[in-house]
């Protein structure tokens, strides 16, 4: 074994960043045995209260990079009523993932987090601000919305977040951010979190932050050496189906021997117990063992009475198995970096080894970035089927029996096939022996179905439907599920200053669509026509109906014409 720790990066444990007690219990209690890059790096500038600009993706754990430190600083800014930190984020189900993120992380704060965002009752979310909170998290439109009906007050924010800013951008958000952030305290701090860093972005940077501290993730190169000779494939998956897919991916690339990356000891724990529930001999090794029970595993592993070891980063520093073929990420690693570090255990020695990554849709952006720093391709391919895995079963099958035929001594079964062709087909008999041998071999049965996804389609920094003037054309038809376009009536037009991007924004911010689902767009002198999928019509309808666009009131209805 070698320590293999300085390759790692830095090891800095989230004791070393200053965090408080209460903070510590709950990232113990959530697994999280160390920091990701992005968390060592932004957490003590934040911490102090410094401004920052990190360019960091989803999967990084920059949801924790920020939110540590605004609940770090909570106790000292707190008031009874009003909110201390405001979080902006594009979309509602951000904006409940992150509150979800805080809120699990400030529980022993008793920190109060609430999401707001557009198509929930506003009546709901006005008395939760009236009975005090701690923490926003909201879409900009309303926020706007909240601030303007003097609901949300501003006046004692110490810190605000934007994340994913280029997508707020994106979206048409860019006047509505900087009215929020015109009615927060000069003096707080300011906080940017973004995919990319495009020029409109630096510009709402440079007026908005004071001498940020940048940091940005995944830039490094991989250090040179020999590149280990690995075939990388990556999967789509919902996180639902990850136990179910990777369990369907092993048995069609029967590995000799497997790790499997977990970022949390309790994923580590769940996943053992589904892969042994799946007939593997799956082991699980944790920063919270010992290292006597550590041994064991290993020594188990080496032994071959193990295939499959289940491990955090932490636990498999510095192992070296001799046998591993497979290396599989169960999430996207959170640096390049640690991907790099992970996969150069297998491909060793001239041998072929093979790296597997399970993505969220999400996650296209760091699987982009993670490739560019390994400097090889990772291929993205389709969760087997039944079929797939059939049709390898059977193959495995065969060649097991090809190497018996080729290698074995099959002499004494001679007798059996003698007699039993004076009554059959010489074929039939061999028939019945592979069905033997083909279910002596593992009784899978798998027949579960595994939905087939894509990445989320990418909005790239450039796009900027609000900077554009005209009307937009209708998309290479954005709805994935191809359904029905319904046109609505928006009434505010060109007069109220309305332009695409605005209600793009406002459609995007509100509810569950993505630009993507937002077709073609008339904006007229006093109205404007804009086309949705009819299946989402009446919650767009409903959810601009309770908002604002550039700051009014609107009728929202179906279009008769
Ligand atoms: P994010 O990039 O913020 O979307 O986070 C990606 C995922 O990583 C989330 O599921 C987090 O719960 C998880 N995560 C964040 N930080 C850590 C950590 N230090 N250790 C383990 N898991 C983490």
């Amino acid at each position: 074994m070698t320590d293999e720790r300085a390759t790692d990066g830095g090891d800095a444990t989230f004791e070393d960043l200053g965090l408080r007690p209460e903070l510590l219990k709950a990232l113990t209690a959530l697994g999280y045995e160390e920091p990701t890059p992005i968390q060592q790096e932004a957490i003590p500038p934040l911490a102090e209260g410094r401004d920052l600009l990190g360019q960091a993706a989803t999967g990084t754990g920059k949801t924790a990079a920020f939110s540590l430190p605004v609940l770090q600083r909570l106790a000292a800014h707190r008031t009874d009523r009003a909110p201390v930190a405001l979080v902006l984020v594009p979309t509602r189900e951000l904006a409940v993932q992150v509150s979800e993120a805080l809120h699990r992380y400030g529980r022993d704060l008793g920190a109060r987090v609430l999401p707001v965002y557009g198509g929930a009752p506003i009546v709901r979310q006005l008395r939760s601000l009236e009975s005090g909170v701690d923490v926003v998290v909201a879409t900009p439109g309303r926020a706007l919305d909240l601030l303007n009906r003097g609901a949300l007050h501003l006046g004692g924010i110490a810190t605000v977040v934007l994340d994913e800013a280029d997508e707020m951008l994106d979206m048409g958000f860019a006047e509505d951010l900087e009215a929020i952030l015109d009615a927060t305290p000069e003096q707080r701090q300011t906080v940017l979190f973004s995919a990319t860093m495009p020029r409109r972005l630096d510009a709402l940077a440079r007026r908005h932050l004071a001498d940020p501290v940048r940091i940005t993730i995944a830039k490094e190169q991989a250090a040179a050496g020999e590149a280990p000779r690995v075939r990388q494939t990556a999967y789509v998956v919902p996180r639902g189906a990850k136990p179910a897919a990777l369990g369907r991916i092993l048995d069609v690339e029967a590995p000799t021997a497997a790790i499997v990356f977990c970022r949390t000891r309790e994923e580590v724990d769940s996943l053992t117990e589904t892969l042994n529930g799946r007939g593997y001999r799956a082991e699980a090794l944790h920063g919270g063992m010992s290292q006597e029970q550590r041994d064991r595993v290993m020594g188990r592993l080496r032994g071959g009475t193990a295939d499959l070891l289940v491990a955090t980063d932490v636990a498999a520093r510095g192992l070296d198995i001799e046998q591993l073929t497979h290396v599989v990420n169960y999430d996207v690693p959170s640096a390049p970096e640690s991907y790099v570090h992970r996969i150069g255990r297998v491909g060793r020695a001239g041998r072929e080894g093979v790296a597997i990554t399970l993505a969220e849709p999400r996650e296209h952006r760091m699987l982009k970035t993670i490739e560019r720093v390994a400097g090889a391709p990772i291929t993205v391919e389709k969760v087997p089927t039944v079929a797939d895995l059939r049709a390898r079963r059977l193959d495995l099958t065969r060649g097991a029996l090809r190497e018996s035929l080729l290698t074995d001594d099959l002499d004494r079964f001679r007798v059996v096939v003698e007699t039993l062709a004076d009554e059959f087909d010489l074929m039939e008999v061999a028939l019945a022996a592979v069905k033997l041998a083909h279910e002596a071999a593992g009784p899978v049965d798998d027949d579960e179905e595994i939905p087939q996804v894509s990445f989320r389609p990418e909005r790239d920094g450039g796009r900027a439907p609000a900077g554009r003037g005209g009307d937009r054309k209708p998309p290479a038809r954005g709805r994935s599920a191809g359904g029905p376009a319904t046109r609505l009536f928006v009434g505010v037009g060109r007069d109220a200053g309305i332009r695409p991007g605005d209600l793009v924004g406002a459609i995007t911010g509100e509810t569950g669509l993505t630009g993507r689902d937002v077709g073609s767009i008339e904006i007229h002198q006093r109205f404007a026509l804009v086309e949705v999928p009819e299946s989402a019509a009446d919650e767009v309808v409903q959810a601009l109906r309770a908002t604002m666009i550039k700051g009014r009131k609107a009728q929202v209805r179906r279009d008769r014409a």
